[in-house]
């Protein structure tokens, strides 16, 4: 009992870090990329080639941190009850941009007040690793549909694209650390994904058809609407 105590507050401390870490290396990042962009325009054969390389390499390294700390920050993870429609209308913001650049349509319905007990940036991380392998897989006419209703005791998330799909032997090993079929992929979006959920005490299942498009569900325990008198 001990050493699980000692266990989550390592963990804990080890987020905590990595949050800090992941917020003041990105910009870094950001500066290196430019400076090699600016060097191999003006670069040619071998030269340009290691230059490009190297930008490649540091676009790993970010898409790493996206994956998994977006929103984290340095600080103590924080749960409380969060409430769907705001979540998933700062989520919808965050992922317009990158929905319009591949021409796609996003349509969000959250139906009711449905309240979540979790941690925001976390919950945040999840859908946007799903949402995103939906832009990616996006090809013309993009569509991306996101729902959530409550049903007895749960809600009940649906995101659905119809994006290229996947055979059967994909969605079997969707979850496995680096497992991707993408040449940028880290393979590590939907693996945050499921452990984030997973914590939450919920549930995700996939389904999907090659050339058709992709759903999930995701299935988590509501939470009793906070009492707003308590918090004042
Ligand atoms: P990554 O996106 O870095 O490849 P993920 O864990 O996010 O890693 O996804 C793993 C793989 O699952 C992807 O490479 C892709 O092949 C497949 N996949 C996930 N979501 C979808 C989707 N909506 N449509 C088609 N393929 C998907
Ligand atoms: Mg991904």
């Amino acid at each position: 009992f001990n050493n699980e105590l000692q266990r989550s507050e390592k963990l804990e401390i080890i987020s905590e870090l990595a949050a800090s870490v992941a917020h003041e290396v990105r910009n870094p990042l950001q500066v290196t990329r430019g400076f090699l962009q600016l060097l191999g325009g003006k670069s040619h054969g071998a030269e340009k080639k290691y230059l490009n390389m190297a930008i490649s390499e540091l676009d790993r390294a970010s898409n790493i941190i996206t994956d998994f700390l977006t929103f984290a920050k340095p600080e103590f993870e924080q749960i409380s009850v969060l409430n769907m429609n705001e979540e998933f209308h700062h989520i919808e913001s965050i992922m317009l941009p990158l929905c319009h650049l591949s021409n796609g349509k996003m349509d969000l319905n959250v139906r009711g007040e449905l309240w979540v007990k979790g941690n925001s940036s976390k919950f945040k991380q999840a859908f946007i690793n799903i949402i995103k392998n939906s832009i990616e897989a996006m090809g013309e006419d993009g569509h991306i549909e996101i729902m959530a209703y409550g049903e007895g005791n749960k809600v009940h998330i649906h995101i659905r694209d119809n994006g290229e799909g996947m055979e059967p032997e994909v969605l079997n090993r969707l979850g496995e650390p680096y497992f991707s079929n993408k040449t940028k992929g880290t393979g590590l979006g939907l693996m945050v994904t499921f452990r984030i959920i997973e914590a939450m005490q919920g549930e995700i299942v996939f389904s999907s058809k090659k050339g058709a498009g992709t759903e999930s569900i995701t299935t988590l325990p509501l939470a009793e609407r906070p009492d707003a008198s308590r918090s004042l």
